[in-house]
């Protein structure tokens, strides 16, 4: 049980200034250059990490390229790669709260939130591929009688993980645990605003026997050290999450160099659907908040346009005005906020643009739409709603990552799925209604990688997560993960 002394006595402790991780040996970077890294809790400078150039990176990928062909990791038998990403997923589970507090101190996500998304998620991750790994085989396949044709999996290589701020333990455990146990040596490269508590996790997996090499880790700036890593002729797979700008980036890079194979986890502007019929308004309203809301609506599938049945709208919008209203903003190491803070301040600059342009645009501002808290020096907004919303308003195209949520009206369920899919991204979608065949149309109807129905959220490693249109391409979570950290070699035997 959380309990609020424990996090206390780990919120004030001094976090050292943080190095690079390269083949196994804490560094800084061959510049010397380090970046500051600001609390968003209260603005204060929290420490410092690497600020990781060319070289660097360069260094990072020839020491995963060397374990890779060490056979090391590569060649170790699933077994005994199980036996370490298990020791992985127990090491990370006992210093859940340590990485936890660390990962808010740095990021400002809501305690609460981060040790079940966090840690507790990441743990879950590399277990469930260490599980996996001796169970995932290649295949016979049915061929003349004098050939015996086989395709059998191998690792890809050296594999390059990009990943964001908003939940850096669970995205970076969804690149790193699948890619580890397929064999593969990887550099990972945190957000410059979120790295402390990958690195700690780094730290672990050495300790809890992973080579050095096999894992290493590169901070700095993204149009620095995440080029460098996108453009290098040596990593063969690119695994990422992020927003579309670097995503499309990114797979100008890969064709610049040497065409290695890019994923993109990308954003959503997903829509949560409530028909008049919903079971029950209360959960919908809930769910819909919660939806939204967690993490300061810095989640790629929130649901940040909810779609309203006409005939509802009006008592809906009520309710869900009051629950947000209720929510708490605050510390987010305390217990008792239900919201923390925005991850960094520009990024709070940019959610508050998105208001001054909805306003401008025509949307009408039901709850929230401020910066709070500002005394506190850290980077508080209200939950935030706008009603009267067009399908085609800025609001409702473009992705805010924060806590702002568009309401649209709907009159009939070809009226919902054309607002649905109204918007260049798939990712994820919510339907609530006790209607089954418009729950099964819905599913069937709706452009996105994931359709919740009567529930937002709460997915398990075990089903895939990948976007359709724009949100991205690949799969994480689940078995069709390691598909991305896989080479299907095919072998013909005559005889
Ligand atoms: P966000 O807007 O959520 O910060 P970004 O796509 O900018 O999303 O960031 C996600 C990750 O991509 C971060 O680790 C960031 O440093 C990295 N990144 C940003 N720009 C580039 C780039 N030009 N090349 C490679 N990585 C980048």
């Amino acid at each position: 049980m959380l309990q609020q002394d424990d996090i206390d006595a780990l919120r004030s402790q001094t976090v050292q200034p943080r190095t690079l991780l390269i083949n196994g040996d804490a560094r800084s970077s061959r510049s010397g250059e380090s970046l500051t890294v600001f609390s968003p809790i209260d603005g204060s400078e929290l420490t410092t990490i690497a600020n990781a150039g060319v070289e660097d990176v360069d260094e990072a990928v020839r020491a995963a390229r060397v374990s890779f062909e060490s056979g090391v990791w590569s060649k170790a038998s699933p077994a005994e790669r199980k036996k370490v990403l298990y020791r992985v997923a127990e090491l990370i589970e006992k210093h859940a709260l340590e990485l936890a507090v660390l990962g808010v101190r740095d990021n400002g996500t809501e305690i609460r939130m981060a040790m079940r998304g966090e840690p507790g998620s990441a743990a879950a991750t590399f277990r469930y591929y260490a599980e996996a790994i001796d169970k995932v085989a290649g295949e016979v396949a049915a061929t003349a009688v004098n050939y015996f044709g086989m395709a059998q999996r191998e690792p890809v290589g050296v594999v390059g993980a990009i990943v964001p701020w908003n939940f850096p333990l669970m995205i970076g455990a969804w690149k790193l645990a699948p890619a580890l146990a397929a064999g593969n040596s990887v550099v990972i490269k945190p957000a410059e605003s979120a790295s402390l508590s990958l690195l700690r996790v780094a730290e672990l997996a050495l300790e809890a026997g992973l080579p050095a090499g096999v894992l290493n880790v590169v901070t700095g700036r993204g149009s620095v050290t995440g080029e460098a890593l996108a453009l290098h002729m040596d990593v063969d797979v690119l695994a990422f999450t992020g927003s579309g700008t670097t995503g499309r980036r990114l797979l100008e890079y890969s064709a610049q160099s040497n065409i290695k194979r890019v994923f993109l986890e990308l954003g959503g502007k997903s829509p949560n659907i409530v028909f008049a019929d919903a079971p029950n308004i209360d959960a919908a309203v809930e769910g819909s908040v919660n939806g939204m809301f967690r993490n300061s609506g810095q989640v790629c599938v929130a649901g940040s346009r909810l779609i309203i049945q006409k005939s509802i709208a009006d008592a809906f919008i009520t309710q869900l005005v009051a629950a947000a209203n209720a929510l708490i903003v605050g510390d987010p190491l305390n217990l008792d906020s239900d919201i923390g803070a925005i991850s960094n301040e520009e990024q709070l600059h940019k959610d508050l643009e998105f208001v001054d342009i909805a306003r401008n645009e025509g949307a009408t501002l039901a709850a929230g739409g401020s910066r709070i808290l500002e005394d506190s020096g850290g980077y508080y907004m209200q939950p935030t709603i706008f009603t009267g919303v067009d399908a085609q308003m800025t609001i409702a195209q473009e992705e805010v990552f924060g806590p702002v949520l568009s309401v649209i009206e709907f009159d009939d369920i070809e009226d919902a799925v054309r607002i649905a899919n109204a918007t260049p991204f798939g990712l994820a979608a919510g339907v609530w209604t006790s209607n089954l065949t418009t729950a099964h149309r819905m599913v069937r109807s709706i452009r996105s990688g994931v359709v919740h129905v009567n529930c937002y959220g709460g997915a398990a490693i075990s089903l895939p997560l990948g976007g359709m249109k724009q949100s991205g391409n690949g799969y994480d979570r689940s078995l069709h993960a390691l598909d991305k950290f896989t080479n299907l070699k095919t072998a013909w035997f005559s005889h």
